[in-house]
């Protein structure tokens, strides 16, 4: 098989998958994830005409020539006190209170004098001064919500305040993290010489995390090819998504292709014309009931992991939790010193991005973990391309 892009692999990848189904959840649980359905408003914002101040109801026109008004009720936020003004009269209102009926203006409390059961408007207002009006922010039919569209914290509050309790959203895939590697030790555990820890696999789980997937499991398998095989058949049944670290190369040592070939699965690409992350592969295989399950083989160099992840892996999880929008952020950013592809692929530079200026960051080679930890970016250098210190190029954040 020859290299495929970038934009072909990711293209292949997205058209294996299909957005979980839509469900009812309390709006909380939804909490940056993507909505499922459109919304329109049943409730219009502000729902009533209320006052925007602590001060008195009247009518613009009783506020001029410091006349004396008569203060003939109370309305706080909260029931309407079915309060009726007539000329010449005020009536005592706070913040969120509905408007008296009669009433067109509001006078802050700073703003008069009050004498017992009267008032006297020390500044007068004008019509309309310190009302908030029905549905002057959102009316009754306007759509404010769109299916694909994030859930932040804002637009979950906007649903609250139409009454909504749930919100639809797409079932999200059950992930599981397969680190492969005999060198490989679990954090927390004593490392014997030519050993490593296994940092992809925290790494994958919390770059699944970081998208709204609330839940993925873990697992560690041995270089060898029945360990894998068996592993891997039982993940078929558990798992919806299952991210591979390491192994996908070809070395002696390397199992996930022959086991696939084991399980019947084809994959559908390996192989894709980027740095790092070269030996990228993907399968769609499925659990003896024939449920499709996604196989993502990333590298073992934890950056050509988190780079293939961020190109292909991440859209994928995305596009299964219905996201309208499936790429990454970009910014237009100037380079800062200049850079050089003499390679052969694109090249994705780990970087930092300060305002809009891009640096490329410590050591750029796939096992370098440190200097990806202190990125902030990727910037994509095409083949045989030169960057000019100042030149100006497009980042992808991270
Ligand atoms: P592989 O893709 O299995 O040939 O591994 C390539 C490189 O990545 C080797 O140096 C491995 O030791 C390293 N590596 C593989 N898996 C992990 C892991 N889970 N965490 C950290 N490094 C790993
Ligand atoms: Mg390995």
């Amino acid at each position: 098989m020859s290299l495929l892009t970038e934009t072909e692999t990711l293209s292949r990848v997205l058209d294996a998958v299909t957005p979980g189904l839509p469900q009812q959840v309390p709006l909380l649980e939804a909490l940056d994830l993507w909505s499922a359905e459109e919304v329109r408003a049943t409730v219009a914002l502000p729902g009533f005409d209320n006052s925007m101040m602590d001060g008195y109801a009247l009518r613009a026109v009783d506020s001029v020539g410091r006349q004396r008004l008569r203060v003939i009720g109370e309305q706080a936020a909260g029931l309407d006190q079915q309060i009726t003004l007539e000329p010449g009269q005020a009536a005592r209102i706070f913040t969120g209170a509905p408007m008296p009926a009669g009433a067109n203006a509001v006078i802050m409390q700073e703003d008069c004098l009050r004498d017992g059961s009267e008032l006297i408007c020390e500044e007068p207002v004008v019509l309309g001064e310190n009302v908030r009006r029905l549905g002057a922010d959102l009316c009754v039919g306007q759509r404010i919500l769109r299916r694909g569209e994030r859930l932040t914290a804002g637009k979950l509050g906007l649903l609250a305040s139409q009454g909504l309790a749930q919100v639809a959203v797409h079932a999200q895939p059950r992930v599981a993290v397969l680190s492969t590697g005999d060198e490989l030790v679990s954090p927390g555990q004593p490392l014997a010489a030519g050993q490593i820890y296994n940092s992809n696999g925290v790494m994958l789980q919390g770059l699944v995390g970081a998208l709204g997937i609330r839940e993925t499991q873990a697992f560690h398998c041995a270089d060898d090819l029945q360990a894998t095989v068996a592993l891997l058949r039982e993940l078929l049944e558990s798992a919806e998504v299952i991210l591979l670290s390491g192994g996908v190369s070809v070395g002696d040592h390397d199992h996930i292709k022959p086991a696939l070939q084991e399980l019947g699965i084809t994959p559908a690409l390996w192989r894709v014309k980027v740095k790092p992350g070269k030996p990228f592969l993907f399968a769609q295989g499925q659990s003896s009931s024939g449920r499709k399950v996604l196989i993502c083989g990333l590298p073992g160099n934890p950056v050509s992991s988190y780079v293939t992840f961020q190109l292909f892996v991440r859209p994928a999880l995305l596009r299964w939790m219905g996201a309208s929008e499936v790429s990454m952020p970009t910014l237009a950013v100037r380079v800062t010193e200049e850079i050089h592809n003499d390679g052969n692929r694109p090249h994705y530079l780990r970087g930092i991005v300060r305002g809009v200026e891009f640096t490329p960051q410590g050591l750029q080679q796939s096992h370098a973990l440190h200097a990806l930890s202190l990125a902030n970016a990727l910037l994509r250098v095409a083949e045989g391309a030169t960057l000019r210190a100042g030149d100006e190029a497009v980042a992808l954040l991270l």
